[in-house]
C-alpha cells in the first residue's frame, strides 16, 4: 500500500471528548471517526485491524467447530414478546415501525432469532450438538455511550450459540467456546483473565466474563494470589457487614476496615475506589459504600436532603436521568434492588460520586445527620450490602489473598440451558421419539472493544504499538527523502520485495519531512519499520525499527528483510 495513495488522517491534538487512551489514540491515527453518540465510522486502517481480529475469531470458531452465518439486524417484536424481553429489555432496545405499523427492532443480541430458526430446523437429536456464529452489527441504545468503540450504541459482536440435548452436553459446548476464547485472547497477545460472572439480562444459569487487565476498565475483578479463583466483583463472594440493631448508630469502623475511623479515612477509601485499585461490592445496589458515607458526613450534600425529602421506594428505580433531575448532579445513590441494567449505571455514577465526596467530604469523626435507622431508613435494606477488599482471604482456598484489577469486558459466555428454547418452544425427538427440550449456550465477543482493548494495553507516548496479529500492517517502509530519485527506487523494491514475500506492507512514499513521517508511523503503531536514507544505502544498509522496544538495527539490505520476513 501506497501511504501516499492511501487514507490515514492523522491528527496531532488529542480530542478533548476523548477520555480514554484507546479512544484518543484511535481517533489521532485516523481510524474510526464518530458519525453520532456512539456510532463511528470505520476508516481504512481502523477496518484493517477490526477485519484481522475478526479472522482471528472466525479461525477459531471454526477450529472450535461452530458454523458461521448471517442473521438480520432488524428483528420482528413478535419474537421478543414470545420470550418476554419485549417488556423487560428496557431502553437499551431500540424499536421502530414500518409503513404496517408492524413493530420491530435492531437486534441488540440474537438469542430470539436463532432460537426461531432452530425450532423451524431442529427435529432430531441426531442434528446436535450443533452452535452457529455470526459476526455481525448489533445496536444497542447505551445511557452512555463512550470510549469511542469500546462503548458504542452501533458496534461489532461475534455472538454464537450452542443446541445440545441436555445440560451435560451443553457444557461441553460452554468448555468447547471458553476454551476457544482463551486461544482467541492469547492469539491476541493480551493480558487477560477469565472471571465468573452474572448473566444480566441475557439470563441463564452461569457465564464466565473475558476480562482484559486495564486501569480504565468499566468492571471490577477480584482473583485470588494462589488459586485459580477469579470473579467479577459483582459476582464475587463477598463478606456481609456486620448487622446493626435497628436504631443503633453505626459506627464507622463497622462498614469499612478497622482502620477506617474518619471521613478523612473513607475518602482515601472512595478515592482509592476511583483510582480503580480498590473495588467496594454491594450486592444490588452498587452504591450502599457511598450511601454510608453520605450518611455519616457531617456535611449538607443534597443527596441527603433527597434521602430525607423521598422514601427508599420511590427513588430505588431511579434512572440517571432521574438522578440528574432530583439532585441536578450526576451523584446520586439508590436503594438495593433496582433493575440490573440501572445498577450498573448507578454503580458507574457512584464510582464518580465517590470521587466527589473523597473531594468535598470533612475531617470530623462521622455520625449520621437527620438518618435515624429504622425511621429514616430501615436497616433491613442494608443487610444486603457487602464488600469485596483487596487482601481479604480468598473465599475459594483461604490461603490465597485476594488482588483486584479494573478489566474490560471483551468477551462474554453463557449457559443458557432452557430458558429460550422453554419460551420460544424449541424442542427435538430424543431416540425413543419422546419430545424433550433443547439445551443453550450463548458466546459474545466484542469485536471493536477488543481491538480498542488492545490499544488500551499496547500504547506509550506517541502512539499506538499493536501486537502483531491485530497490526493494520505488518512493516512500513519509510523512504526519508521522496525527492531522491535513489532513495525512492531502492525502498520501493525493498517494498514490491516485503509485499512478495507476504509482508503487509505501507510504503511511506509522502513528500513529507522526516520527523512528520515517523510521528505518524509511531502513531499508528505498525510493528515494524524499515527506514530508507541516501546515507544508510551509500553503505548498503538500512535501519530496521522495533516499534515496542525502540530498537533500531543498521542491517544490510537484504538482512533488513530477512529480518522483517
Ligand atoms: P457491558 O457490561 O460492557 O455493557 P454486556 O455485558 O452488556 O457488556 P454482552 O451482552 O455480554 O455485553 O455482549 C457480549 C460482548 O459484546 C461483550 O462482552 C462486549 O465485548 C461486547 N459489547 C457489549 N456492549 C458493547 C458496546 N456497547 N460497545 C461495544 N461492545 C460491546
Ligand atoms: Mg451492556
Ligand atoms: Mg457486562
Ligand atoms: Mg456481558
Amino acid at each position: 500500500m501506497l501511504y501516499s495513495r492511501y487514507f490515514i488522517p492523522t491528527v496531532k491534538e488529542t480530542p478533548s471528548d476523548a477520555e480514554v487512551v484507546s479512544h484518543q489514540l484511535m481517533l489521532r491515527a485516523g481510524m474510526i471517526r464518530k458519525l453520532a453518540a456512539g456510532i463511528y465510522n470505520y476508516l481504512p486502517l481502523g477496518l484493517r485491524s477490526i477485519r484481522k481480529f475478526e479472522n482471528i475469531v472466525r479461525e477459531e470458531m471454526d477450529r472450535a467447530g461452530a458454523i458461521e452465518l448471517l442473521m438480520p439486524s432488524v428483528q420482528p417484536a413478535e419474537l421478543w414478546q414470545e420470550s418476554g424481553r419485549w417488556s423487560f429489555y428496557g431502553k437499551e432496545l431500540l424499536r421502530f415501525k414500518d409503513r404496517k405499523e408492524g413493530e420491530f427492532c435492531m437486534g441488540p443480541t440474537h438469542e430470539e432469532v436463532i432460537t426461531d430458526m432452530i425450532r423451524r430446523e431442529i427435529k432430531s437429536y441426531r442434528q446436535m450438538p450443533i452452535n452457529f456464529y455470526q459476526i455481525q452489527t448489533k445496536f444497542r441504545d447505551e445511557i452512555r455511550p463512550r470510549f469511542g468503540l469500546m462503548r458504542g450504541r452501533e458496534f461489532i459482536m461475534k455472538d454464537a450459540y450452542s443446541f445440545d440435548v441436555d445440560s451435560s452436553a451443553a457444557d461441553e459446548s460452554y468448555d468447547r467456546m471458553y476454551q476457544a476464547y482463551i486461544r482467541i485472547f492469547e492469539r491476541c497477545g493480551l493480558n487477560f483473565r477469565a472471571v465468573e460472572a452474572d448473566s444480566g439480562t441475557i439470563g441463564g444459569s452461569f457465564s464466565h466474563e473475558f476480562m482484559v487487565l486495564a486501569d480504565s476498565g468499566e468492571d471490577g475483578i477480584a482473583s485470588c494470589d494462589s488459586c485459580r479463583y477469579a470473579a467479577n466483583v459483582e459476582k464475587a463472594e463477598a463478606r456481609p457487614l456486620p448487622s446493626v440493631p435497628a436504631g443503633e448508630l453505626l459506627p464507622l469502623e463497622k462498614i469499612a476496615t478497622p482502620d477506617m475511623k474518619t471521613i478523612a479515612d473513607v475518602a482515601a477509601f472512595l478515592k482509592l475506589t476511583a483510582d480503580k485499585t480498590v473495588k467496594t461490592l454491594v450486592y444490588a445496589s452498587g452504591s450502599g459504600d457511598f450511601v454510608m458515607a453520605l450518611l455519616r458526613g457531617d456535611h449538607e450534600l443534597n443527596e441527603i436532603k433527597l434521602k430525607n425529602s423521598l422514601g427508599w421506594d420511590e427513588i430505588e428505580m431511579a434512572t440517571e436521568e432521574d438522578i440528574l433531575r432530583i439532585t441536578g448532579s450526576p451523584i446520586g445513590f439508590l436503594g438495593p434492588l433496582g433493575l440490573k441494567e440501572k445498577v450498573t449505571v448507578i454503580a458507574d455514577l457512584v464510582v464518580e460520586g465517590m470521587a466527589n465526596v473523597a473531594m468535598g467530604a470533612n475531617e470530623k469523626d462521622m455520625h449520621f445527620i437527620n438518618a435515624n435507622p429504622g425511621r429514616d431508613f430501615s436497616v433491613e435494606r442494608f443487610a444486603d450490602i457487602r464488600m469485596v477488599v483487596a487482601g481479604d482471604a480468598c473465599p475459594r482456598c483461604q490461603e490465597g489473598k485476594l488482588e483486584m484489577w479494573r478489566g474490560i469486558e471483551v468477551g462474554h459466555v453463557f449457559k443458557l440451558g432452557t430458558k429460550y428454547s422453554t419460551a420460544l418452544n424449541a424442542t427435538y425427538l430424543d431416540a425413543d421419539g419422546k419430545e424433550q427440550v433443547i439445551f443453550m449456550g450463548c458466546y459474545g465477543i466484542g469485536i471493536g472493544r477488543t481491538v480498542a482493548a488492545a490499544i488500551e494495553q499496547n500504547h506509550d507516548e506517541n502512539g499506538i504499538i499493536f501486537p502483531l496479529p491485530l497490526a493494520p500492517f505488518h512493516c512500513s517502509v519509510v523512504a526519508l527523502n521522496a525527492k531522491d530519485g535513489g532513495v525512492m527506487a531502492a525502498a520501493g523494491e525493498i517494498y514490491a520485495k516485503l509485499v512478495q514475500l507476504g509482508v503487509e506492507t505501507l510504503f511511506d512514499d509522502r513528500d513529507e519531512r522526516p520527523g512528520v513521517k515517523f510521528k505518524d508511523n509511531d502513531l499508528i503503531g505498525i510493528p515494524l519499520r524499515i527506514v530508507v536514507g541516501s546515507k544508510g544505502l551509500a553503505e548498503g544498509k538500512v535501519e530496521v525499527k522495533i516499534r515496542k522496544t525502540g530498537e533500531v538495527l543498521l542491517l544490510p539490505v537484504e538482512e533488513g528483510i530477512a529480518r522483517i520476513k
